[in-house]
């Protein structure tokens, strides 16, 4: 049998399961999340981490394109700037005039050391019209005319350009800014570089008459390292900034050629370049990489907490797979299982080539039990029963609850019929054993169907109708036993339907039935005490049919009230005139349940004339009890009339002990089924001993059932029965055969009651 589980001690089943989802699943977890998640991860950091280098390596080379064609842009500009600075004296009447007139004070002062201090000219030069030296400033400071010569070659093709276009009258470049053509060229002078301009000095007003081509020339000089790069330092920023003639720098640093007019590179500026996008990296680096960092740490948090989450769904889903499979109530496996298990089972038998029995169980009147002590104790029931169930099955088989008091067992590897008859047996024995609830003892009887394998076929669909089939047979054949399906029991299911269409015929031609009456005889004395009405049905083909099986099918079907007040009728009109005290009928617990039942009784009894004190109503306890108390107020009417009650049955499908003095009766009838087992191993007469001490201490009388042998007479009588039926005293006998035996004692013949006390 199953073990029973148990979600609170669990710790178990829990590291079971850890052990079982342990080292694949944690390796599956890692391969098909761990790793995905961590390399989409790196990559989409990766992917972002070159974009930001891409970008700022970009941005760097972008700045470093403006600073270069900012150096570019300051020297073509100086460039203009010198010629401009040179007209504010060139273009000037007193210029030319000074000139002519060899005041070579005036000169310096206004044309060389004026530009020297005013404009940072470094040198100055003015040339006559046959290119003849006339002045001479370098460095703010009157020079030697000749040493022009420094500069000549640099200088002529620039004077000689410039004099070709003035005597040709080139205008081209004169603007409002710009007053005159000139001549410049970037070049190295002195070993440095510079730039050297020309202009013709002119008259600004016109009123000099000049022969173009002929004028005096001023030459400009302006070198590009030393201030010039200081300037550049100062307001472009551009760090370390130095000239070079070679193209000589670190791989850091930027360069930017000095290109002359014919586009050759006369040398280089070299600078450390501002670079926006390594300044913006370095700081943004140290926030990425912390960013990355928590990225990584939340994604592993979120990884491990992902798992737990899904180790602990796994554990649920263990959980819900176990609810799924078992019963709540009784923890035994449920339908789901039972029908793998029986798949398992069959499969194992054709295998082994070995027989295997399927049983169904059903309580009798487990339903009366909820009814009357409620839904609590009935399941209780079923979980004493359950372990029951197990107990006799042992672990090798599966016991199921199939629902309400449905249970299975599948028995595995059965030798023969015998064995599968022999656990039969034991389980209704076990469930005949009182059970101890809610402070009382509830009595209650199982009803068995077997169909075994491969006898009665190897398809599980096959099986459980053949067990469901013996089943129903086995409690149509009056409960507490077992049946084992045969072929005829097929054949119940048409006949039960055929059988209820005859006794609703039968009914309406009340000669079918006939009333038998079965003596009860006192146990001390063995004088007769009463009779017990049993109706007969004469089935015009069946032939007669037992109570058995046509009073649970009236009860099924409703006809039962019809069927009792027809043997009440008969039995009280048949009785009134015996001399006999009490004349006991059966009533059905449904009949009890009727609200107008006391009324019908009590009409019977005024039309037949029987005494209300000789009247025994028969109950079984489902009778004494019901939800809307029509039973107790029927009770307690007949009683009231001098009706009395007898508990019928007591000790079979479901009895409390405890219940007894609650129950409005006046007999205890002790089940056959009690009296058979005495002299066998199930302790019976013990059960019996108590009932009837019980009874007696509540101060009811008892009646034992099913008395066949002087043994169990014998012993009834002992222990303080008050009467006794059965077999060994009188079968149940016709009307007529009755009035006989009344006449037969009355004549005081011989008679067999008194012979057997004799005996
Ligand atoms: P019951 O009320 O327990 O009636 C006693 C049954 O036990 C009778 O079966 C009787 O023939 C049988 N019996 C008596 N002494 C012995 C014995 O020594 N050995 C054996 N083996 N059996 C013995 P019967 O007549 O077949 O009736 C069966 C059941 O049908 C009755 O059991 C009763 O519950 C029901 N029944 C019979 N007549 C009526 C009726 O008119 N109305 C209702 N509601 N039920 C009835
Ligand atoms: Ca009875
Ligand atoms: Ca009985």
């Amino acid at each position: 049998m199953d073990a029973t589980f148990q979600p609170n001690n669990n710790k178990n089943s829990v590291s079971e399961m850890t052990g079982y989802f342990g080292h694949p699943s944690r390796r599956r977890f890692i391969l098909r999340t761990v790793i995905p998640f961590f390399t989409v991860a790196i990559v989409l950091n990766l992917v972002a981490a070159g974009l930001l280098y891409w970008s700022t390596a970009e941005a760097d080379r972008i700045a470093i394109e403006r600073q270069r064609a900012l150096v570019d842009l300051v020297v073509s500009q100086l460039k203009a700037t010198i010629a401009h600075e040179q007209e504010s004296v060139t273009v000037w009447d007193d210029a030319v005039e000074g000139i002519r007139a060899g005041n070579g004070e005036w000169l310096d002062l206004n044309l060389g050391s004026w530009m020297n201090t005013y404009f940072g000219h470094d040198s100055a030069y003015i040339i006559g019209p046959r290119d003849q030296p006339i002045y001479a400033s370098i460095e703010g400071a009157v020079a030697e005319p000749g040493r022009l010569s420094d500069i000549w070659s640099q200088t002529k093709p620039l004077v000689d350009e410039l004099r070709g276009r003035l005597r040709s009258g080139d205008e081209t470049g004169i603007s409002d800014r710009v007053l005159t053509i000139g001549a410049s060229e970037i070049a190295r002078v002195s070993g440095r570089p510079a730039i050297i301009s020309v202009k013709p000095i002119v008259s600004d007003s016109g009123e000099i008459e000049q022969v173009a081509g002929e004028e005096y020339f001023h030459i400009a000089v302006r070198h590009l390292d030393d201030s010039l790069v200081q300037e550049l330092k100062d307001n472009y920023l551009l760090d370390g900034l130095r000239f070079t003639w070679t193209d000589d720098h670190a791989p850091h640093e930027a360069v930017s050629p000095l290109v002359d007019s014919t586009g050759d590179a006369l040398g280089y500026y070299v600078w450390s370049p501002y670079r926006p996008g390594s300044v913006v990296f370095g700081h943004v680096w140290p926030v990425l990489t912390g960013m990355f960092v928590i990225g990584m740490g939340a994604l592993s948090g979120l990884l491990l907490v992902l798992r737990s989450r899904s180790l602990s769904l796994n554990r649920t889903q263990a959980e819900i797979r176990h609810l799924a499979t078992h019963d709540i109530l009784t923890g035994l496996p449920n339908r789901v299982q039972f029908e793998m298990r029986l798949a398992e089972a069959l499969a194992a038998a054709e295998v082994e080539g070995r027989a295997m029995a399927l049983l169904y169980l059903d309580l009798d009147r487990f339903k009366e039990v909820n009814d009357t002590l409620g839904h609590p104790t009935g399941d209780m029931l079923l979980r004493q029963f359950a372990e029951r169930l197990g107990q006799v099955v042992g672990e090798a088989n599966t016991v199921v609850r199939l629902g309400g008091d449905e249970f299975t067992i599948i028995l595995r590897g059965i030798a023969d019929q015998d064995e599968v008859e022999q656990i039969c047996t034991k389980l209704v024995e076990t469930a005949r054993h009182p059970f101890e609830l809610a402070d009382t003892q509830i009595f209650i009887g199982v009803s068995i169907g077997v169909a075994i394998a491969p006898k009665d076929g190897t398809a599980a669909i096959d099986l459980t109708r053949k067990a469901d089939i013996a089943l129903y047979s086995a409690k149509a054949n009056g409960r507490s036993g077992y049946a084992i399906f045969s072929r005829e029991m097929e054949a119940l299911i048409t006949e039960r339907r055929e059988l209820e269409r005859d006794l609703r015929a039968a009914l309406t031609a009340p000669e079918q039935f006939d009333i038998h009456y079965q003596p009860l005889f006192a146990a001390r004395d063995h004088d007769i005490a009463g009779v017990e009405a049993l109706v007969r049905w004469n089935h015009p083909v069946r032939g007669r049919i037992s109570p058995d099986v046509f009073i649970p099918l009236a009860e099924e079907t409703g006809l039962i009230e019809q069927l009792g007040e027809l043997v009440l009728r008969r039995a009280c009109a048949a009785a009134s005139d015996w001399p006999v005290e009490t004349l006991a009928v059966n009533v059905s617990a449904l009949e009890m349940k009727s609200p107008t039942y006391a009324m019908r009784v009590a009409s019977i009894l005024m039309s037949t004339g029987l005494s209300p004190h000789r009247l025994e109503l028969e109950v079984t306890e489902t009778g004494m009890s019901d939800r809307d108390g029509n039973c107790q107020t029927n009770i307690a009417a007949l009683r009231e009339l001098g009706v009395r009650f007898a508990l019928d049955d007591f000790g079979t499908g479901f009895s409390s002990l405890g219940r007894l003095q609650e129950l409005d009766v006046d007999r205890i009838k002790i089940d056959r089924s009690f009296v058979t087992g005495f002299g066998t191993d199930n302790g019976d007469e013990a059960i019996v001993r108590a009932i009837i001490d019980l009874a007696k201490a509540t101060g009811l009388k008892t009646t034992a059932e099913g008395v066949e042998t002087i043994e169990q007479d014998r012993f009834l009588g002992e222990i303080g029965c008050d009467d006794l039926q059965g077999f060994l005293l009188s079968r149940p006998i016709p009307a007529v055969e009755v009035e006989a035996l009344f006449a037969d004692r009355l004549s005081g013949r011989h008679q067999r009651a008194s012979t057997l006390q004799n005996a």
